[in-house]
């Protein structure tokens, strides 16, 4: 287990977030496709953390997988985003978090486009967005 700056009670958490964040969030569940707030979300500025609010993903690096789930390019800069191997529901996959609280926040797959050739899938209730 990593040692994350922001730790708080299970019981914390789970006031502090609805029932589909802190499922997704504090439980690793995975919102159904074309249900979140922000798959069809293309308003400039920045996506954050919904747990502890730490910057996540340019609006810029955003963009339109069809999958039914907000995707990106890129992290907003290297470091805050931690990579954990998945090996759940019978597949191998790189899971992302938040380095600040350890917030599931979806998976990163190799299937994205230039400049990276990533795509991280995200939960849209693990994000919160902030307009530019
Ligand atoms: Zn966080």
């Amino acid at each position: 287990m990593s040692d994350y700056k922001v730790h708080k009670p299970d019981a914390e958490w789970r006031a502090q977030l609805d029932d589909m964040q802190y499922r997704v969030t504090r439980h690793a569940a995975t919102e159904r496709a074309f249900t979140g707030k922000f798959w069809d979300h293309f308003e400039d500025g920045t996506y954050q953390c919904v747990c502890c609010g730490a910057p996540l993903f340019d609006a810029r690096t955003k963009f339109d997988a069809g999958c039914g789930w907000p995707s990106y390019f890129e992290p907003i800069r290297g470091g805050i985003i931690e990579r954990v191997m998945d090996h759940s529901h019978g597949m191998v996959r790189v899971e992302v978090r938040c380095q600040d609280c350890g917030a599931h926040l979806g998976h990163v797959f190799d299937d994205g486009p230039a400049p990276t050739g990533e795509r991280f899938c995200i939960n849209s209730a693990a994000i919160d967005f902030k307009p530019r």
